[in-house]
């Protein structure tokens, strides 16, 4: 007998309704998704260059001023890295808007209007700034493991060593983040100091 009492949330209509048809121009091996990520990741690289100087003159803290001031600069070498592996894979440079990253920076602005300049901005500008940061983690932990798979392995170079300066910049902004909490806990004058 017909079951009666399936969820109407997964019956196969609907969940035929759900399956999404492919663009013309959709994916259909490994190396043209490698490509697509790539591209993703070159837009959003390079909407950070754009936007990190917003949050350095916003910051207060000059420890986070000039975390944020280096790695702006280590952004700008990732932007070249990526030049690289696109040109090892015989590919143009060419950015597709990254709709991750667009919203990560628009929450950035918001949080910026949301706080007063000072301790506070700065807990904004590092918590906005942790997010990205994950955001691009994650992004090129994949990346490396798709250069692997496809045996890429000068891309896998590459790309490690961005994904290892990501790192270091969440491990420095999570660094600054405890610094300053520890110290507003422990003294409003070195508070002040800040
Ligand atoms: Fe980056
Ligand atoms: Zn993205
Ligand atoms: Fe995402
Ligand atoms: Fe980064």
């Amino acid at each position: 007998m017909k079951d009666t009492k399936q969820n109407p949330g997964t019956s196969p209509s609907k969940a035929g309704n759900m399956v999404v048809q492919p663009a013309a121009d959709a994916a259909n091996d490994m190396r043209a998704l490698f490509i697509d990520s790539l591209k993703d990741i070159y837009w959003a690289e390079n909407a950070l260059v754009r936007a990190l100087p917003k949050m350095i003159a916003n910051a207060t803290a000059p420890l986070l001023a000039s975390a944020i001031t280096e790695h702006l600069e280590i952004t700008k070498i990732q932007v070249e890295r990526l030049d690289a592996v696109f040109s090892l894979l015989g590919e143009t440079a060419e950015g597709k808007k990254c709709e991750a990253m667009a919203g990560l920076i628009k929450e950035g602005d918001s949080i910026l209007e949301e706080t007063m300049p000072g301790p506070v901005r700065d807990a904004g500008i590092i918590a906005a700034s942790q997010k990205i940061e994950h955001y691009e983690i994650a992004t090129y932990g994949t990346l490396c493991a798709f250069a692997k798979a496809l045996g890429e392995n000068d891309a896998v170079q590459l790309l490690t060593q961005t994904l290892a300066e990501e790192k270091e910049a969440d491990m420095i902004l999570s660094d600054a983040a405890c610094g300053m909490i520890n110290l507003k806990a422990a003294d409003n004058t070195l508070r002040e100091a800040l």
